[in-house]
């Protein structure tokens, strides 16, 4: 027996246990793998005409044995498919998978990994899977109870395909397992999740029907089992607009992209033009768990006049709306694409500049007319939209700056660029911001409490890519974005400027001592009226900042050379002042030690990390 990887037990562990309250949807994940499967010998039928074309999926259930068996005349799986499709989960979340998850339910969790071919083990006690895949000869049979592991050993099989077959739990006091073996349950299944199916789901039916022949007055009845396909079959991007219901399109994502969650949104689009296509577009409602990951695929399924090509064609969506799912199918495509020639296809291009255009446009709405849910989306999928804007040199930019999101410091919650500007008073020229690793962090910079005292909106940066994403941005508006560590909050009037400058001028020996301390650590030591609590704090002095420095260095190449110009400013007003000018006339050694203590504790506010431990200790336990 193989064993199932340590955390596909857990999986398991939480499906055979589950308190799932939607069991049955082990149907539906079953019937789509075999859709799928059937897709995939589909197209391969077009090209090999030995393939048999009577494509179709067939569910049967054996009371006696408490049997229910789906089978599809679809692709198969090899021996090697079978391991390494059904013997892992998830496999490249599975680094990921004990931190993200401490927190969740079991509920999400089974969405997070997708339900798939194993929510059946929330139904059944064992599993048994032949398959024969095309071009083989030889037939594979996988066993499971879902617990300890998995067998596989070859098989007699007939035709190529895949036979499931779900050995059903014992009923219990709570869940009668035994009502997926009665037709009516099994048709009501098939209506509600998979009606759309391209494919005739069959299943015997057992009726009562008028014997033939018998009187009106007197009719009498009989019971006939016959098959019968369930689905109506019809794509549901086919059916005329206003007859595709929000349940449906609902059902229908959950059921094509193994999502446990409706989407926040679905868009359904007929385009009739230079390419004619149709396309079904869901945003998700959350990320997947690899979605900020290389493994992360992005893409839509791509159909040519209901024969899909393609599981997902990436270059139907720019990198920055890769969170969106969805479907597209066009007459105008030729069904012998390859991956090659699409990307340079014509039409490909003019569905996927139409496609881009269609998710702009819908998101601006959502941002208008449901707020709620757009910020539920921005939270998931807001880092994509950044990078979107940064990358490129930042060639994307004016598409996506209005769609991006900050969170302010007067209204605790994001708003848009657009908003923050239409909310600024007379005489403020410029946009705020402070970055900081979390915004707790950032409310505690010491160059946040004046701006806060002065009332200014500040849009607190957490993620490392923002300020490089204004940056590139450049202004909004006609407005420039400005650090708040850069901007002195407490200078109202020109007298106030005069005053501080006078200062700075009086302790320039005092200044100068300290910077001859540091030597290059800092660029420039200068006084400040910006502080309120705090002694002292760093600056950028030059075009990188220091939270730029901290995820530059960061970077999986980084070699830690990134190095921001750094400005050591010290309260004008803290009480620190009048002992550093006692020290420079008393006892310029000592000095010394302050400058070394005062310099590591701006570093430790700002968020990065002392310079020098060893030096920095013994200077403080010297002062002390
Ligand atoms: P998902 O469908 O989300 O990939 P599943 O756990 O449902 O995850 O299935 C895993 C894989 O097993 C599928 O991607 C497919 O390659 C294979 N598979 C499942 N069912 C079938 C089937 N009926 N015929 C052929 N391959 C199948």
């Amino acid at each position: 027996m193989k064993e199932f990887k340590t955390e596909s037990k857990r999986v398991l562990d939480l499906m055979i246990n589950s308190i799932y309250t939607n069991k049955e949807i082990f149907l539906r994940e079953l019937l789509s793998n075999a859709s799928d499967a059937i897709d995939k010998l589909k197209f391969i039928s077009l090209i090999d005409t030995d393939v048999n074309s009577d494509f179709k999926i067939v569910i049967s259930a054996d009371r006696e044995n408490g049997q229910l068996t789906i089978e599809d005349n679809g692709i198969g799986m090899t021996e090697q498919e079978l391991d390494s499709n059904l013997g892992t989960i998830a496999e490249s979340g599975t680094l990921n998978f004990k931190k993200e998850n401490a927190d969740k339910t079991d509920n999400e969790l089974i969405g997070q990994f997708g339900v798939g071919f194993y929510s059946s083990f929330m139904v059944a006690d064992k599993i048994e899977v032949y398959t024969r895949a095309y071009k083989s000869d030889t037939a594979y049979k996988w066993e499971s109870n879902g617990v300890d592991g998995y067998d596989i050993e070859k098989t007699e099989k007939d035709t190529v395909g895949t036979k499931i077959v779900l050995t059903l739990k014992k009923d219990t006091e709570d869940f009668k397992y035994s009502d997926f073996l009665e037709s009516y349950k099994i048709s009501s299944l098939v209506k509600r999740y998979s009606d759309y199916i391209r494919y005739p789901i069959i299943t015997d039916v057992t009726k009562s029907r008028r014997k033939e022949g018998t009187p009106d007055d007197k009719p009498e009845y009989e019971t006939v089992t016959e098959p019968e396909t369930l689905n109506s079959m019809v794509p549901l991007w086919k059916k005329p607009k206003g007859e595709v219901k929000d349940e449906d399109l609902n059902e229908f994502y959950k059921n094509e992209f193994h999502d446990y969650a409706n989407p926040l949104k679905s868009v359904y689009a007929k385009i009739e033009g230079a390419v004619t296509y149709d396309a079904l577009l869901f945003f998700p409602s959350r990320a997947p768990f690899d979605y900020y990951s290389k493994d992360y695929k992005k893409g839509l399924k791509l159909y040519s006049n209901g024969v899909m090509i393609m599981e997902k064609c990436e270059d139907l969506l720019p990198d920055y709306f890769g969170f969106v799912r969805g479907v597209v199918d066009s007459s105008d495509l030729s069904l012998n694409i390859s991956r090659e020639i699409l990307q340079q296809d014509r039409q490909v291009k003019a569905i996927a500049s139409g496609i881009e255009k269609k998710i702009s446009a819908e998101l601006k709405k959502m941002l208008e007319e449901d707020r709620e849910n757009y910020e539920k989306l921005f939270n998931e999928f807001g880092l994509a939209l950044k990078f979107g804007a940064y990358a490129d040199f930042g060639m994307n930019k004016d598409k996506l700056k209005d769609l991006l999101m900050f969170y302010s410091s007067k209204k605790e919650k994001p708003v848009t660029l657009a908003e923050y500007v239409k909310e600024m008073p007379e005489g403020q020229g410029e946009i705020y911001y402070a970055a900081g690793e979390s915004y707790e962090k950032i409310a505690k910079l010491p160059q946040i409490e004046r701006a806060k005292e002065k009332g200014a909106e500040i849009l607190f940066f957490k993620d490392g890519v923002d300020e490089f994403v204004v940056k590139v941005l450049g202004e909004y508006d006609g407005k420039k974005f400005k650090s708040v560590a850069e901007t002195d909050f407490s200078l109202d009037s020109d007298a106030e400027k005069q005053e501080l400058k006078e200062k700075n001028e009086q302790n320039k020996d005092l200044l100068g001592e300290i910077k001859a301390a540091l030597g290059d650590k800092v660029k420039e030591v200068r006084l400040t009226s910006n502080l309120k609590t705090y002694p002292v704090c760093l600056i950028a002095g030059g075009d990188i900042s220091i939270e730029m420095e901290k995820v530059l260095n960061s970077m999986p190449n980084a070699d830690g050379s990134v190095k921001a110009d750094k400005i050591l400013e010290i309260s004008s007003t803290h009480k620190i002042l009048p002992k550093l000018q006692t020290l420079y006339k008393e006892d310029k050694e000592k000095l010394k030690k302050y400058a070394t203590v005062l310099y590591e504790q701006a570093r430790v506010l700002e968020g990065l990390s002392v310079s020098d431990a060893a030096e920095f200790v013994s200077a403080l336990s010297d002062i002390m």
